[in-house]
């Protein structure tokens, strides 16, 4: 053993792990694969990348002096700045001299024998520790499609996840996207302001709702630092941690009109609360869901010019908010752009990649440039890229296979002292709240272990099948879990992701953290600890 815990993974997660490890006194080792900081904002540097959730409710709060100190330029951070944040935040917590850059671990394997994690990393090098911890986030194993010539292209083509870090121009260039979720949302609404041409090859549309982005300035910045309290109070109190939390009453508990007058409302204010601010029926009842689905499909009607193209924009197999929303700044208006064609995929599919563009069932396209916004193998797909081995040697892919089981979304059965941030089962809504109370729940367990001599932790197996069942049980009714997306583990560009799986804990952020501040109170005693 070279050090105390293992971290994997320096995006938000794996800086904060790190720090507050360190607090402890342990000798921590941070591998991340990239060659910075940052995390999803380290690989994310697609054009138009940026936070969809408040800025000033989206960074970390447990530092005073870095609230005080961090003037967050835009309602929703635009990715360089984010970058910039997570870069500031290493340098002023001096966190870099723990952190090993391009070192992607491929393997990760418990001893029983020194009751400890040995990571080897892709070139072959190894480290040993008491205790690891992945912090290697939900959406970060990005997936291209799976089409016959994809490697014969001789354009540029990259996958947003993988974006280079030298200025992409697109004046006067034939682009293509391919995916039209949250990420190609961001991408194509920027893309389309300078390319020569943009065409967007769209499998299935997503119901979208505007952003309302919005500068701050030195005076509004001044004002929402004294609100801090408050909004970190908020987002503990609301049901996934956002500033939005659902309105209490019913879509059938008012007239027609005070419904239009809500969902204008909420569409005319920025920010998720179109989504998470909305009647609490909505994600639930069919009728509900239909409603909000109307109201969002006249307004697409009414923003874009050519009704054909109004109609392919408009979903059909899902109702809007069971699918995460991606949220847009004109990105309707984008299709009445001369320069811009939406091709319906699902009539004419992609047959193959040409070395001079895409070829569909009905035309073939040229191009200088394929973006492919085809999203993550989520939740488990960056465990299932690591060689994750626990005490009896059986590989974590396989112990999920059909679907995760964890206790907490923190540990599983059989991977003593393994500790998952922001691994499936856990609450993830927004996702740096959640982090922050992942990463001091396994803080405080470590502490915990120390204070009582204690270099073994394992959850016990009816744990892993209450956990597992409970969040299983809090999906039932949700109008999301009968729908193919990310967040119900659907993926048919990886082989074994093609039926729906219990990954995501859809319960309330506060009755989690009651859960797990529960276990805690009670010295763990739940855990077999020894
Ligand atoms: P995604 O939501 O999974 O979308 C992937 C897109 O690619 C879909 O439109 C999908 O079509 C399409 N696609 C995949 N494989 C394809 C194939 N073989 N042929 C044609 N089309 C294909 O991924 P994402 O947009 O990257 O977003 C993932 C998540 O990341 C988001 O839901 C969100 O949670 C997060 N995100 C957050 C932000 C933010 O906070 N600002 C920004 C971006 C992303 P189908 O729908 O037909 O499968």
């Amino acid at each position: 053993m070279d050090c105390d815990a293992i971290v994997i993974g320096a995006g938000i997660s794996g800086l904060y792990q790190l720090y507050r490890l360190r607090e402890l006194g342990l000798k921590v080792r941070v591998f991340e694969a990239g060659t910075g900081v940052g995390g999803t904002w380290y690989w994310n540097r697609y054009p138009g990348a940026r936070f969809d959730s408040e800025s000033y409710s989206y960074g970390y709060s447990f530092s005073q002096e870095l609230l005080d100190e961090w003037h967050w330029t835009e309602h929703f951070s635009p990715q360089p700045q984010t970058f910039k944040y997570l870069n500031y935040v290493a340098d002023k917590f001096d966190l870099r001299r723990d952190i090993q850059f391009k070192s992607r671990v491929a393997a990760a394997h418990y001893s029983e024998a020194t009751r400890s994690w040995e990571i080897t990393l892709e070139d072959g090098r190894r480290h040993g520790a008491r205790f690891l911890i992945t912090a290697i986030g939900p959406l970060s194993a990005p997936t291209m499609p799976r089409i016959e010539g994809i490697d014969t292209f001789e354009g540029q083509s990259c996958h947003t996840a993988r974006w280079p870090h030298e200025p992409v121009g697109f004046e006067g260039k034939r682009v293509a996207v391919i995916g039209t979720g949250a990420t190609g949302v961001q991408t194509i609404q920027e893309v389309a302001k300078t390319a020569g041409t943009l065409t967007v090859f769209q499998r299935t549309p997503n119901w979208c709702a505007p952003l309302h982005n919005a500068r701050i300035g030195e005076e509004e910045m001044r004002e929402i630092r004294s609100r801090y309290p408050e909004i970190f109070e908020r987002c503990r109190e609301t049901f996934a941690c956002f500033l939005h939390t659902p309105d209490p009453r019913a879509t059938s508990e008012v007239t027609p009109e005070e419904r239009e007058a809500l969902f204008e409302k909420l569409y005319d204010n920025r920010g998720f609360g179109m989504w998470q601010g909305n009647f609490r029926d909505i994600l639930v009842d069919r009728k509900a869901n239909a409603l909000v689905s109307d109201f969002v499909a006249r307004k697409i009607r009414q923003r874009v010019k050519d009704p054909k193209v109004a109609e392919m924009l408009i979903p059909r197999n899902h109702g809007f908010g069971t699918r995460r929303v991606p949220l847009e700044t004109r990105y309707y208006e984008v299709y009445n752009q001369p320069n811009v064609t939406l091709v319906d995929i699902s009539r004419t599919p992609i047959e193959r990649i040409m070395p001079t563009g895409i070829k569909t069932s009905d035309s073939e396209y040229e191009f200088d440039m394929i973006i492919y916004a085809t999203g993550f193998d989520a939740i488990t797909g960056s465990f299932d890229r690591i060689d994750i081995r626990g005490a009896d040697g059986l590989r974590l892919k396989d112990k999920w296979k059909g679907g995760p089981k964890t206790w907490l979304g923190v540990q599983v059965e059989g991977f003593p002292n393994m500790f998952m941030v922001m691994g499936p089962h856990t609450a993830l809504g927004n996702i740096p709240r959640s982090i922050e109370y992942n990463v001091e729940w396994v803080t405080g367990l470590i502490r915990h272990m120390r204070e009582h001599g204690l270099t073994r932790a394992e959850c016990r197996p009816e744990g892993v099948k209450a956990w597992t069942e409970h969040v299983k049980a809090l999906g039932e009714g949700l109008l999301s879990n009968e729908i193919d997306s990310w967040m119900t583990g659907i993926n048919r560009n990886v082989d074994g992701k093609e039926t729906r799986i219990v990954a995501r804990y859809s319960g309330s952020a506060p009755a989690y953290r009651a859960r797990c501040d529960e276990v805690a109170a009670n010295g763990y005693r739940e855990m077999a600890l020894s």
